[in-house]
């Protein structure tokens, strides 16, 4: 029997994708919602539910999913850090995937990305540039979100080390900050590098994504996967066996 997938969002830019990827794959959107559907009402029949709506949505979301006992993949982004260490208890009752992005590419890009932290030390400064289409509405991404925390992990350093933009005398780079800078304009899909510089050389990881498909494919890749699991949260380095 084919997965019956609820998807959440589904009018949105990742919907539509994910729609279409579900086609193109062979797989069914069973039941495919946006903001004021009944949720509830399509849960009975859903084997796993996808979303990628509004962080607003997603406490509820989850509180039904737990009710129902369903497996779900959460793909929304702009939860606060206090929201999302939160909702990650309630998401720990059932089977869940939670990834700021769903594509290999970036995933490959947050290993990296952990790898060239552990190996440069604090004298290459680390700052992270994101650039997103002009309609997104959270900053900085999911995407630099995580490669932040994996940079602070690295390096023995809490949230208080980020330096979101910087504008005025600032005065110069302290060793122990990590730089994020959100750029906004036209349709970018989402671009993201990660900048280790030092007195003599840089480095730059780049991760140019130019298709939602990417995110879809990930995404209904982790919905196939997930169905299986026991209950915890996962991410998509667990779905590709990157641990
Ligand atoms: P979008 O604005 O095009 O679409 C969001 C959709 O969700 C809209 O149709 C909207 O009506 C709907 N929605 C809003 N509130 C809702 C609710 N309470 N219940 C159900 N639906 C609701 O946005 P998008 O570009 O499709 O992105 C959606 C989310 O996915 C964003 O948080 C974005 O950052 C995230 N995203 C994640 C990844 C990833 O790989 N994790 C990739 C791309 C986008």
């Amino acid at each position: 029997m084919p997965l019956s997938i609820l998807l959440n969002g589904a009018k949105g830019r990742m919907g539509e994708a994910i729609a279409r990827t579900a086609g193109e794959l062979g797989l069914s959107i069973g039941a495919a919602l946006d903001a004021g559907d009944d949720v509830a009402h399509h849960l009975p029949t859903t084997d796993v539910i996808i979303d990628f709506s509004s962080h607003r949505a997603t406490p509820a979301l989850l509180d039904l999913a737990v009710t129902h006992r369903k497996p779900i993949v959460i793909g929304t982004t702009g939860h606060s850090a206090d929201e999302k260490a939160h909702l990650m208890k309630i998401a720990g009752k059932v089977p869940c995937v939670w990834a700021g992005n769903f594509s290999v590419g970036v995933n490959l890009l947050f290993a990296l990305t952990r790898r060239a932290s552990a190996v440069l030390g604090s004298d290459y400064d680390a700052e992270v540039v994101e650039m997103h289409h002009r309609f997104k509405k959270d900053a900085p991404s999911g995407t630099a979100a995580r490669l932040l925390e994996i940079i602070l992990e690295e390096r023995k350093l809490d949230a208080s080390a980020l330096r979101h933009g910087r504008e005025g005398i600032t005065g110069e780079r302290t060793a122990g900050e990590v730089g994020i800078h959100a750029l906004r304009g036209g349709d970018v899909v989402g671009d993201h590098t990660v900048m280790f510089a030092a007195l003599g050389e840089r480095i730059e990881l780049t991760h140019k994504a130019s298709d939602r498909g990417i995110f879809a494919r990930g995404a209904l890749r982790a919905a196939q996967w997930i169905v299986h699991q026991p209950a915890g949260v996962y991410d998509m380095q667990d779905v590709l066996g990157l641990k």
